[in-house]
């Protein structure tokens, strides 16, 4: 009578395995159980998972998300850090033979190497998570500075981050977390998801951010780590225009700062602007130009 089981991500299905692992959610761990079947089911299809994919989940929980994974993808491979949910995921997933739970800190995981261990080549590779909220950033940076080649990642956040990192320049959730994200990718927000889908419920919305490889730029920073913490020092003092931020980064000596007006001739870009007008090439070019200047 397994046919009458609801799946792990009914309201149910979700309260009977807490209750009957005795389990409290723990908040340190970013634990809010997804209890939506339509929801994980949009999740899955926001990232057209097929048969032929090999995916890599984050945080499997109690297994909702995964097992609809489970059910679509050739593989999957999970990372959960709580050794107490094993046992529960043990069961849950029992009847998966195509998944693999790994009990790692996803942070400490060598993933190239994961993924050349755990999957045959030759299928797309997908990320595909509800994530850890309070770790949501590194996550990302993480997996976007890998080696690994993802051919789609959708992720689930709060959604407040969601918006910061899809923001256009000259919005006010525009900031570097925007610029660095959609310098490695094409991101968009796939839907939103209410609080209310959870077990337990957080105190935030959260939204499904879809990120895709972009379209090559047309021009390239001479290192990516340079890039970053230049964007995020002309982010220091947003209220403040370039020209000050410019000051707080290389310096106010007046010979410094002859260099700096040389190089925003050079780039024709106005010190006047605040830095929330630039755009992700503004910022490469001037990363590039400050090189150039011996600044960097
Ligand atoms: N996927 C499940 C769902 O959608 O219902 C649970 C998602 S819950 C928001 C986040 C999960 O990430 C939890 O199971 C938590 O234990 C796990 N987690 C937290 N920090 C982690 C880390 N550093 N590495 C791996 N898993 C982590």
């Amino acid at each position: 009578m397994k046919n009458a089981v609801p799946e792990i991500g009914s309201p149910a299905r979700t309260k009977a395995i807490l209750n009957r692992y005795h389990l409290v959610a723990k908040k340190s761990l970013g634990q809010n159980f997804l209890s939506d079947l339509n929801i994980l089911r949009n999740i899955v299809a926001a990232g057209d998972v097929t048969e032929q994919d090999n995916v890599i989940e984050i945080g499997p929980g109690i297994g909702a998300l995964t097992e609809q994974l489970a059910k679509r993808a050739h593989k999957v491979v999970a990372f959960e850090i709580d050794e107490n949910l094993l046992p529960v995921l043990d069961e849950t997933l029992l009847d998966y033979n195509n998944v693999k739970i790994i009990n790692e800190d996803i942070l400490k995981v060598n993933l190239p190497e994961v993924v050349k261990d755990e999957f045959e080549p030759g299928h797309p590779l997908k990320l595909v998570a509800n994530l850890p909220y309070y770790i949501t950033t590194p996550i990302l940076m993480a997996v976007l500075q890998s080696t690994v080649d993802f051919d789609a990642i959708v992720v689930m956040m709060q959604a407040e981050v969601a918006d910061r990192m899809v923001a256009s320049p000259g919005s006010k959730a525009y900031g570097s977390l925007s610029v660095v994200m959609q310098y490695r990718a094409h991101v968009e927000i796939a839907f939103d998801v209410p609080r209310t889908a959870f077990i337990p419920q957080p105190n935030v919305d959260s939204a499904i951010l879809r990120l895709t490889p972009r379209e090559p730029l047309p021009v390239n920073p001479y290192e990516d780590k340079a890039l970053f913490s230049f964007v995020k020092g002309c982010f220091a003092h947003r209220r403040k225009s370039l020209w000050n931020n410019l000051q707080g980064i290389f310096g106010k000596q007046p010979e410094v700062r002859e260099r700096i007006e040389s190089v925003l001739n050079q780039t024709k870009i106005s010190r006047q602007l605040r830095p929330e007008r630039l755009t992700l090439i503004n910022f490469i070019e001037l990363t590039n130009a400050f090189h150039n200047e011996g600044l960097m």
